[in-house]
């Protein structure tokens, strides 16, 4: 009996309700050397070339065997780098398996500090390689650059700009899912700075750059200019709400981001993502 317990237990610890649905694996090809892997979780880029495979993300560690197939649909061969554009499981849960077989995990130096505080000083999800406001990868006759902003969706997101794919990952940065981002104030994250960061990647582009979401379907300028307006509208009436509400309950009540006409996922709901507004714009811009 006690077996059977240890066993369900197990079951449940690796297959999370999350994967009760199958996942539906899909790839775009944006260059012959650049392609996105959307299953379930973080969108991951997948370079490919004559030196090998690198990615960007690796989503949840019970799909990493599926992640490994479907790389090399596309060319054979462990990923020597993974990249990771933030700490947020849904985009970090791979390390362990791929650093495992050999990958050599690169992050922004807080994705390393709040994996430490969640899975232990000698965790192999822990990125092996860390850096601080940028850092070049050249690999494939690519140059990608993998720009900090802080204070944006974290306090640790990177931005990996893929300079003769002419295409960025934007990490969650970027919902491109007709909604309003997740604002993660508890880790770092700022409205104000995820503005500030998107007008800087906005400023770099050009209008046939290929922009990867973390979430959702491949964007370019003009999709990143209508997501920008749309966050700084919400501000907006959060900021006129604080006005005149003032007490993040009352806020909340008053409903400001009624009638932008946005769909809402269950975990990200609208009073959520007014009450993440409200923390972080009372932070900056009102009253305590
Ligand atoms: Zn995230």
């Amino acid at each position: 009996m006690e077996q059977i317990v240890r066993c369900l237990l197990v079951l449940t610890l690796i297959s999370p309700p999350a994967f009760a649905e199958k996942v539906v694996w899909r790839i775009e090809t944006i260059t012959s050397h650049l392609h996105v892997l959307f299953g379930r979780g973080g969108n991951i880029a997948v370079h490919v070339g004559d030196e090998g495979v690198y990615i960007v993300d690796d989503q949840f560690a019970a799909l990493s065997e599926d992640i490994k197939r479907q790389i090399n649909t596309i060319q054979s061969g462990l990923p020597e780098f993974v990249i990771n554009t933030h700490f947020h499981g849904d985009h970090t849960g791979g390390n362990a398996p791929f650093a495992t077989d050999g990958s050599h995990i690169i992050a922004h130096h807080h994705v390393r500090e709040r994996l430490e505080s969640a899975h232990g000083a000698g965790s192999n999800v822990l990125p092996r390689l860390t850096f601080g406001s940028d850092l070049t990868l050249h690999f494939n006759n690519e140059h990608a650059v993998i720009q900090h902003f802080e204070h944006a969706h974290t306090d640790g997101d990177a931005v990996v700009f893929f300079t003769v794919a002419n295409a960025v990952h934007m990490g969650d940065l970027y919902f491109n899912t007709g909604s309003l981002p997740f604002v993660d104030v508890d880790s770092g994250g700022s409205v104000d700075g995820l503005l500030a960061a998107l007008y800087t990647v906005h400023q770099r582009i050009g209008p046939s750059t290929t922009l990867i979401p973390g979430h959702g379907a491949l964007g370019k300028k003009v999709d990143l200019e209508q997501y920008i307006a749309l966050i700084e509208r919400a501000k907006k009436r959060v900021l006129n709400a604080i006005a005149i509400h003032k007490s993040e309950s009352a806020v909340i009540a008053s409903d400001p981001l009624d009638g932008l006409g946005l769909e809402y996922s269950s975990w990200l709901p609208k009073a959520r993502v007014t009450r993440l507004f409200y923390r972080s714009l009372c932070n900056e811009a009102c009253f305590k």
